[in-house]
């Protein structure tokens, strides 16, 4: 594989660079770098949305034809990579990245044309209803009903972490609509608009004190058959393209390296920890290094799955491996942040945001403020998406054939 950049690459690349210096306000990149979740707040990435969008950058994982930009993988990981040396918000993944591809591929020209032009002007927003009390990494033992009467399902269930539920216009969500099937065979794949009297949304804390997730309580909650994605019992197949996307759809290692540089320089300007300055002890150095090498190693397997894609191919399992790696490496280094702050590390703000003017004045540096923070909120890379167990047994199973 060719790792160098054509000169046109190279262009599109001061393009991009470009723009985002000109279109990027402070305020925007401040929110983003003191940002301890995993979700932006709406406050700073609907204006990003919006600001991309005017552009015509906000879809790249989208086909030309719907509105993305068509961009090759080069392109896509470029992009991703200035947006992120450019502390750019990230933008919410459940409309552009989750439910946007599963529309190209498997909607109507009708559910195209009803719901893509609104996630690309963010004027609706979406979340994911997936996960149950009882069937997470079981996702198939999900108990969702959806009952079909006339051209209506009547949906009864509860469906919980729903992320940004409480900011949702449309969920996509998984019910049985057969229940004699066998269990992934009854499934269907069906968009729910949240705003009506059958869907109750319960919010849930979590430890890091945010609320991003919720419960959701469907009683008797309807929607069109129109609506429903595929044929009935087709959703186990789109459910899992929709994960594949989840998984490895974008560049996760460009963040993690400007998170590895950011934490490089903290260590260096904050003299906590036993000896001193912990950016002169050796055994940091060398944990960085070596976190360092894991994310550089992680960006050259995104970019050989990136060639893969740009000759037609799936994410497939290989979305496993890069969910695995990124999401243990994330974590590493939020423990690290939390080692090198020392005792102003255990600080854990209640409030939120922890940027503009209402943010709390933290204790020693806002670097040290965020660090406990974002390690709390940081656990969930392990979980979302699929556990890590889960991960090694398809890694295990599709890549091993174990
Ligand atoms: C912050 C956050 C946001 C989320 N957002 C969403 C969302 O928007 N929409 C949505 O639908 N879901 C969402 N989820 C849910 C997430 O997908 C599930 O939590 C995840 O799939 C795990 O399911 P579970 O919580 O039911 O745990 P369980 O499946 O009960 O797992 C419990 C433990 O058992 C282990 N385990 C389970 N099965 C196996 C196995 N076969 N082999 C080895 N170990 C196993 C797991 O690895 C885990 O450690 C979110 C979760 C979090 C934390």
């Amino acid at each position: 594989m060719d790792l160098d950049f054509t000169p046109e690459e190279l262009a599109f690349r001061d393009e991009v660079r470009a723009f985002l210096a000109a279109h990027l306000p402070e305020r925007l990149r401040e929110g983003a770098r003191n940002t301890p979740s995993v979700f932006v707040e709406p406050d700073i990435g609907d204006e990003w949305h919006r600001i991309l969008h005017a552009r015509g950058w906000v879809a790249w994982h989208w086909p030309k034809e719907f509105g993305g930009t068509g961009w090759d993988p080069v392109r896509r990981y470029i992009f991703e990579k200035e947006l992120a040396l450019a502390d750019a918000p990230a933008l919410s993944i459940l409309g552009l990245r989750l439910v946007g591809p599963v529309l190209c591929r498997y909607g109507t020209p009708e559910q195209q044309a009803r719901f893509l032009p609104r996630i690309l002007d963010g004027s609706e927003k979406w979340c994911q209803g997936y996960s149950e009390p009882g069937a997470g990494s079981d996702l198939a033992s999900l108990k969702t009903r959806a009952e079909r009467r006339g051209d209506r399902y009547i949906l009864n269930g509860t469906k919980i972490w729903t992320t940004h539920a409480h900011y949702a216009d449309w969920m996509f969500c998984l019910a049985r609509t057969d229940p004699q099937a066998k269990p992934q065979a009854g499934i269907s794949f069906l968009l729910v608009p949240m705003r009506q009297p059958g869907i109750t949304i319960r919010p849930i804390v979590t430890l890091a004190g945010d609320h991003e997730v919720n419960q959701v309580f469907l009683d008797d909650a309807e929607t069109r058959v129109e609506w429903r994605v595929g044929e009935e019992g087709q959703g186990w197949e789109i459910a899992k393209f929709l994960l594949e996307n989840e998984r490895g759809g974008s560049c996760a290692a460009p963040r993690i390296l400007v998170d590895i540089a950011r934490l490089k320089q903290a260590a260096e300007a904050e003299p906590s920890g036993a000896n001193g300055a912990l950016g002169r002890d050796p055994e940091l150095a060398r944990r960085l290094a070596r976190l360092e090498l894991e994310a550089l190693a992680l960006e050259t397997t995104e970019l050989r799955i990136l060639a893969d894609q740009a000759k037609g191919r799936r994410p497939g399992p290989q979305a496993s491996l890069v969910k695995l790696i990124a999401a243990n490496l994330r974590q590493a280094v939020d423990e690290l942040a939390v080692e090198i702050f020392g005792p102003l590390g255990l600080q854990l703000p209640t409030t939120r945001p922890l940027y503009g003017n209402a943010a709390p004045e933290p204790v020693g540096s806002r670097a040290a403020q965020l660090a406990m923070a974002s390690y709390l909120n940081g656990r969930a890379w392990t979980i979302f998406g699929g556990t890590n167990e889960v991960q090694k047994g398809i890694i295990a199973r599709q890549v091993l054939g174990l």
